[in-house]
């Protein structure tokens, strides 16, 4: 299969760009493999594909979903899917999974998952992309948004797992961020991560069926009242808390009726924009450091002098300071010739 791809012949850009726009899985598909590409000349084709998709691109609703492995997330994502694609809608589903690199192995798992959301003609499912770092990781999914958005998508799921700092990549690329939690015996709020209440737009407690219905309601009671003790949000909204069974299809109507209401509201008033905006900035920024850092790590003669260095610290010869003053210096003067 990868060897067929290989041997194609690579279409043009305007190529790319004219399927693309006309809605084509597989050359949406590629251009995302262009994308996640290391090859410089791949990741060139794609800035030019990119550019070109980014005036069809931002006419949707990006929504984050995070949870602890198990909470249920792809039964989840594929109950909502479905119902999304019932209504007309065409569903991206991406994910934000930087312990593939790290582990050789994704927390996330593989494409047995979301097996009924995988035949729905208008679904399209991509896996995370790898790489070394969540900002590589997360800077290929955020340009992945775009081409989706121009192939036609007007929802994206990205998800994400509550490990280290993903949730927060995921949280300032989506326009509203849902927390998937379970319900235990009255300890909810404890092993809760204060910083992700405060990127919750809504947490929704899966379930919720048999003999755990009623501890789901309890828990409800319990999270509104922890939510309540947070001030609400810029744009006036305290976070909502939802029941659902994502495995008997319950509750899933209502949590979209609370999510598209909830962007009505903020386009409404202005906030849908700005957040968009303010995630660009960050993003602008985000890529120049990650660039920055790279170019300067990945330097050979930045690589000998930083062991060096490492010698020195080890000797007592010198302060991490100092050393690395030396080494910014240096970096600064081979740009200069
Ligand atoms: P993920 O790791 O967060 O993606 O979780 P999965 O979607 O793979 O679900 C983990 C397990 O929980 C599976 O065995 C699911 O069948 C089960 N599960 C998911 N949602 C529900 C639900 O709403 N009710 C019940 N009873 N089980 C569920």
């Amino acid at each position: 299969e990868k060897i067929k791809f290989n041997r194609r012949k690579q279409p043009s850009v305007t190529e790319f760009v004219e399927k693309i726009l006309s809605g084509d899985i597989t050359f949406l598909s590629r251009a995302i493999t262009l994308v996640e590409s290391t090859n410089p000349k791949h990741q060139q084709k794609a800035n030019e594909i990119l550019d070109a998709c980014l005036p069809h691109a931002n006419n949707s609703t990006r929504i984050g979903i995070t949870g602890v492995p198990g909470v249920g997330k792809s039964t989840f994502i594929e109950a909502f899917g479905k119902y999304l694609t019932s209504l007309g809608k065409k569903v991206a589903v991406l994910a934000v999974d930087p312990s593939s690199s790290i582990n050789k192995g994704s927390i996330l798992g593989d494409k047995t998952r979301m097996e009924q959301l995988v035949t729905d003609e208008n679904a399209f499912i991509r896996p995370s992309p790898s790489g070394t770092s969540l900002g590589g990781v997360a800077q290929k999914t955020r340009e992945s948004i775009i081409l989706c958005e121009a192939a036609g998508y007007n929802t994206i799921i990205i998800e994400t797992v509550g490990v280290g700092q993903s949730e927060t990549a995921v949280h300032s690329m989506v326009d509203f961020f849902l927390l998937l939690k379970l319900a235990g015996a009255g300890d909810e709020l404890q092993g809760i991560k204060r910083g992700i209440i405060e990127m919750a737009d809504a947490i929704v407690i899966n379930k919720a069926d048999g003999d755990n219905t009623k501890n789901a309601k309890i828990a409800k009671i319990e999270f509104n009242r922890a939510l309540h003790l947070y001030p609400p949000k810029e744009n006036g909204w305290t976070p909502k808390v939802m029941v659902a069974s994502a495995l008997e299809n319950k509750g899933i109507d209502a949590i979209y009726s609370m999510i598209d209401e909830y962007i009505t509201d903020n386009k409404r008033e202005l906030f849908f924009d700005k957040k968009r905006n303010n995630q660009n900035k960050f993003w602008l920024l985000e890529t120049i450091n990650q660039k920055l850092k790279d170019n300067f790590y990945n330097d050979p003669k930045i690589k000998e002098l930083l062991n060096n260095e490492f010698s020195e610290l080890e000797e007592g010869k010198t302060t991490p300071f100092s050393a690395a003053s030396r080494l910014l210096e240096v970096s600064k003067n081979k740009k200069k010739v």
